[in-house]
C-alpha cells in the first residue's frame, strides 16, 4: 500500500477510464494538477461518483500506488448546483476549466489560478446571466496572472481626440487613441468604446468578490467579451470554442 495524501481542490475534468471508472483532474493550491482514478466511477451505487462530476470543489483522499493516485474517499464541499439552471452558466464554467486545464502548468501558477476559478464558479452559479461579463473578467484577469499583462494607460502621445473610441491593439498590447498617426501605429488592433476601457480598468483593479460587479450596457460588453476572448486566444495560441455554441442558439 502506498503513501496517502489529502488534500482539498476543484475537480475541473473527468474523462472514462476502462470499464467502470474515470480519472478526474483535481486543481490544488499546493500541488498544481493532479490526476485520480476514480474507482468504480460509472456505477450508480458507487459513492465515489457524484466527485467525478466538474466542477466540484472537494475534499480528497488519494492513495498512491506505483505513481498512479486513487481516490479512496472524499466528500463534496461546494458542487455549484446553480449553474445546472443555465445552459449559458454551464457552457461558460466549461470553456473557463478548459482554460484553466491549460494554464496551470507549475505549483506558481496553480494558487492564484485557483483562487480565481473559485470565485469565478461561485458567481456563475449565484448570477447565471451574468455570464458573459463574469467570464470576460475571468480571462481578463487570467491574462495578468500569466503574465501578458496589457497596458491599459491612455495614449502616450498628447493630442486630444474627442472620438469616443481607442485602438485596443492585440500586438502591441496597449491602447492608441483615434488620430490616424496612432491608430498607423496600433498595426493588428480593433475599435472599442472607452466604457469597454472603463471596464478593462475595473476588472483589472477590483476584488475578487467584486470582479463582475460593474455596469455595462450592451455595446460596451458586446467590445469587452471580442477584445478579452481574442486577447486569451492569442496569447494562449489556441482557438476557444465552446462560448460560440451560446452565440448559435436562436433567441428564446
Ligand atoms: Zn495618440
Amino acid at each position: 500500500m502506498g503513501a496517502t495524501i489529502s488534500i482539498r481542490g476543484v475537480v475541473i475534468s473527468s474523462r472514462p477510464h476502462k470499464d467502470q471508472d474515470a480519472i478526474i483532474t483535481i486543481l490544488t493550491p499546493k500541488h498544481g494538477l493532479l490526476k485520480a482514478v476514480v474507482p468504480g466511477a460509472k456505477k450508480h451505487s458507487s459513492r465515489l461518483a457524484p466527485l467525478a462530476t466538474p466542477p466540484l470543489l472537494g475534499d480528497f483522499v488519494l492513495n498512491d500506488s506505483k505513481g498512479f493516485y486513487y481516490l479512496k474517499e472524499g466528500e463534496a464541499v461546494e458542487s455549484f448546483k446553480g449553474l445546472y439552471s443555465s445552459f449559458e452558466a454551464l457552457t461558460s464554467a466549461s470553456h473557463i476549466l478548459e482554460v484553466v486545464q491549460d494554464t496551470v502548468v507549475d505549483q506558481e501558477s496553480a494558487q492564484p489560478i485557483y483562487t480565481l476559478l473559485l470565485y469565478v464558479l461561485y458567481d456563475l452559479s449565484k448570477h447565471n446571466e451574468k455570464y458573459r461579463q463574469i467570464v470576460a473578467a475571468f480571462e481578463w484577469r487570467l491574462m495578468d496572472i500569466l503574465g501578458f499583462a496589457f497596458d491599459l494607460n491612455n495614449c502616450d502621445c498628447g493630442k486630444p481626440s474627442d472620438m469616443p473610441t481607442l485602438a485596443f491593439s492585440f500586438s502591441k498590447c496597449r491602447l492608441y487613441c483615434s488620430n490616424v498617426g496612432c491608430v498607423a501605429k496600433a498595426q493588428d488592433y480593433c475599435f472599442v468604446s472607452l466604457g469597454c476601457v472603463e471596464a478593462l480598468r475595473y476588472i483589472r483593479d477590483a476584488q475578487l468578490e467584486r470582479l463582475s460587479a460593474f455596469h455595462a450596457a450592451d455595446y460596451v460588453l458586446d467590445d469587452l467579451c471580442n477584445v478579452t476572448h481574442r486577447y486569451l486566444c492569442e496569447r494562449l495560441e489556441k482557438n476557444y470554442e465552446k462560448m460560440s455554441i451560446i452565440d448559435s442558439l436562436p433567441p428564446i
